[in-house]
């Protein structure tokens, strides 16, 4: 479902603009459909107002908790059931941040991710997406919304760009808080800078050589690094806000003295910060996770190399380590 299907449902009830952002404000912030200032004009139509509790209905339907598994580190992760009974992953993140799916499955098909393992099954719709953040905001406060759960975001763009709007504007997020991750399309480069809310870009780097970056994103677009960064600098240099790089560090694949040179040489002075993730390792896939001292060494010799560069630990990952693996054990238990 997208938004404009409720939209439009809202005006075949009579609404008009004033009340049917009333109402879409209000289940954007997790409030009962009817919050809202009271001054005449706001006064819902009957028709409308009568039809809340069944719009309501369908709405709560749109994502449903199937489980959750709380992390040591305040993360939660939360097994989401959308109405057809597909699931995706949402993470409730430290500081009021929450990580949301934009597709079930992945066509991208990193190698090291269980994800991208199937492949795409479905995209999301708009309102899909969006009811990720209110049954997350129901559990607690949500500032900061990154689009880095499962699928690629910039295969469903229409419909991540509809969510990021009503975010920045309805759903109370500052902009900068939204971010688009993506592992580099040159839609994405032509899109955002258009849009009326324009949000922060992560850009998932994995390695500096072209070549290896082909075997590990076999499907990911075609384009260079450096041609990545470049579009990336752009993009930062027009928004004001820096790209963040992301690294998912992999023991004996892009951990190498000429891995951290090729960074250095595409980073050095850019409006950037590289989160440096050593691995979750997944039994199912063979990659192994590096040990922390040196990840914390390799981070550190960047960053006095003049990276900015930060070392993080993917949120949860002692719980059921990555994205979509919660979902791999679910469809191998209930086979969806
Ligand atoms: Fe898709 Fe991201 Fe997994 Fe790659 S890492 S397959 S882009 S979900």
């Amino acid at each position: 479902m997208q938004i404009h299907d409720i939209d439009e449902r809202l005006a075949s009830l009579g609404a008009k603009t004033v009340h049917r952002q009333r109402v879409l404000r209000a289940w954007l912030r997790a409030q009962a459909l009817d919050h809202g200032p009271r001054p005449a004009e706001h006064d819902l139509p009957l028709a409308l107002r009568n039809a809340l509790p069944a719009l309501d209905e369908t709405l709560q339907g749109l994502a449903r908790l199937r489980s959750v598994h709380p992390s040591a580190d305040g993360s939660e992760r939360l097994l989401v059931e959308l109405a057809d009974g597909q699931t995706v992953e949402s993470v409730l993140l430290p500081r009021e941040g929450l990580c949301v799916s934009s597709q079930v499955g992945c066509a991208v098909g990193c190698v090291f991710c269980m994800t991208g393992r199937d492949g795409l099954l479905r995209q999301l719709g708009s309102a899909e997406i969006l009811a990720q953040v209110v049954l997350a905001r129901r559990r607690r406060t949500v500032r900061k919304v990154v689009f880095m759960g499962m699928g690629e975001p910039a295969h469903n763009l229409d419909n991540v760009l509809d969510a990021i709007e009503m975010l920045g504007t309805l759903g109370d997020i500052g902009h900068k808080n939204l971010v688009f991750s993506t592992v580099g399309d040159p839609r994405v480069f032509e899109r955002l800078p258009r849009g009326p809310v324009k949000p922060a870009l992560a850009l998932s780097l994995h390695t500096t050589r072209a070549d290896l970056r082909a075997e590990l994103l076999p499907r990911a677009p075609r384009m260079t690094p450096e041609e990545i960064v470049a579009e990336g600098e752009h993009y930062a240099r027009s928004t004001g806000y820096p790209i963040q790089y992301q690294w998912t560090l992999i023991e004996g694949v892009n951990d190498s003295a000429e891995e951290m040179d090729g960074i250095v040489r595409l980073l050095k002075g850019k409006y950037a910060l590289m989160n440096m993730i050593p691995y979750n390792t997944v039994p199912e896939l063979g990659f192994k996770r590096p040990d922390w001292e040196r990840a914390r060494e390799l981070a550190r010799s960047l960053h006095a190399r003049g990276v900015l560069t930060k070392l993080r630990n993917s949120a949860g990952q002692d719980i059921d380590g990555g994205c979509g693996q919660l979902r791999a054990r679910e469809a191998a238990t209930h086979k969806i």
